[in-house]
């Protein structure tokens, strides 16, 4: 495909490229350490020595013990690991939920799930109009029977945080017996966790969002806690995502964590924000858009309309075949579908219609901002006409 080169790829928070060291990390575990990591002979007993080395890196990288730390096939198992079962595990004293209403639908379809077809109920609590979502107001719907609520550290479309301590302590305030879940899957490795300090239960993340391999992720779950497992096999990871370990892609994401953990702070404090301030400037320049992100949100992603009339998917598609430029119309994982953030924040059709959300990584360059706002320039000439 595209050598990468010129490339002018702005949407990490869809996925990001695999970094050449990981890939290196996963082909040698590949080639040379095969084994299943249950066996107990010399071929497994490396294979498990790399599982454990990787789930010490992520201990680390979670600020938890690395019996803590479940190995999944993605964010989205990490997620539905941990709310069929916490929720189920519950049901004997309470069924009622709680989340945010933009939650991403590897949150939301298990909580609605739950609600059609186990009696439970669900309470969402929708974002204020500056894109955040309020731990009081969060907190407030938490009730005695309530025996999970969750909320994402940062909003994939938005930007938007929600601080887990925070929202945990606000939660366990007001009934210590509920479970807390939050989506860290477009914060981990960006905003710092030390989660075996918080009274957050569970985590969920997802290496594809981190330069590793689509397919691998990690559940943080507090010692002690209780769920029922949603599948049953061999026991592996707790016996809570039974199944033979991927132990390259496991290698793999311990390596694109350790290559995370060199400069997290300085890339989103710094790099980041500059890119997202040039990319403002450039906006408010070519006039007629509005910013969705709250200005407090994670500076990697930016999330705005653009001037009337111009709809996201041709400018998308034109951006990508004139300009090299690769940006989204909100979630990747919505396929197409309006941005249920924005609805969710009570943005009008219109703008909805016409969001694009443009998402950095460490390896975003000023050039790439540039080229997009030449390509948004001209993308206004052309179709507004
Ligand atoms: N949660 C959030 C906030 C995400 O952005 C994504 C991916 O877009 C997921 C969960 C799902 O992660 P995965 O693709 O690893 O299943």
């Amino acid at each position: 495909m595209d050598s990468y080169a010129n490339l002018h790829y702005l949407d990490n928070a869809a996925t990001t490229r695999v970094h050449p060291t990981v890939a290196d990390v996963v082909c040698e575990t590949l080639r040379g350490n095969w084994g299943n990591p249950s066996s107990l002979y010399r071929r497994g007993l490396a294979a498990e020595q790399a599982v454990l080395d990787a789930r010490a890196v992520l201990a680390g990288a979670l600020g938890c013990t690395t019996g803590e730390v479940v190995f999944t096939a993605c964010g989205t198992e990490a997620s539905n690991i941990a709310i069929w079962g916490a929720a189920r595990a519950r049901a004997a004293w309470g069924r009622h939920l709680v989340a945010s209403a933009y939650e991403h639908p590897a949150v939301l379809e298990p909580l609605k799930m739950l609600a059609r077809q186990e009696g439970f109920t669900l309470t969402l609590v929708a974002p204020a109009a500056d894109g955040t979502v309020p731990i009081d107001e969060l907190a407030a719907a938490v009730r005695s029977d309530t025996v999970l609520a969750t909320a994402m550290h940062v909003n994939n479309e938005s930007g938007a945080v929600v601080e887990p301590a925070a929202f945990a302590a606000a939660v366990k305030a007001k009934n210590p017996r509920t479970f807390v879940h939050v989506d860290g899957v477009q914060g981990f490795c960006k905003l710092p966790v030390k989660l075996a300090e918080t009274k957050v239960d569970s985590y969920a993340t997802s290496g594809h969002k981190l330069h590793a391999p689509k397919g691998v992720g990690a559940l943080y779950l507090k010692k002690g806690t209780n769920l029922l497992p949603p599948l049953l096999g061999g026991g592996q990871e707790r016996g809570l995502r039974p199944g033979t370990e991927n132990t390259a892609y496991i290698a793999g994401y311990a390596q694109a964590v350790q290559l995370m953990q060199a400069a997290p702070g300085a890339f989103c404090a710094g790099q980041a924000a500059a890119l997202r301030r040039r990319l403002q400037g450039g906006l408010a320049a070519l006039g007629g858009c509005t910013v969705h992100s709250p200005a407090n949100g994670l500076p990697h992603i930016l999330l705005f309309s653009l001037p009337r009339g111009l709809k996201s998917q041709v400018v998308l598609n034109f951006l990508d075949d004139e300009y090299g430029v690769c940006v989204s119309s909100g979630s990747a994982c919505s396929g197409g579908m309006p941005s249920h953030t924005l609805s969710a924040m009570g943005v009008a059709p219109a703008l909805i219609d016409s969001a694009l959300r443009v998402s950095f990584c460490a390896e975003s360059t000023e050039a790439d901002v540039d080229v997009l706002l030449d390509g948004l320039r001209e993308a206004v000439r052309r179709f507004r006409a």
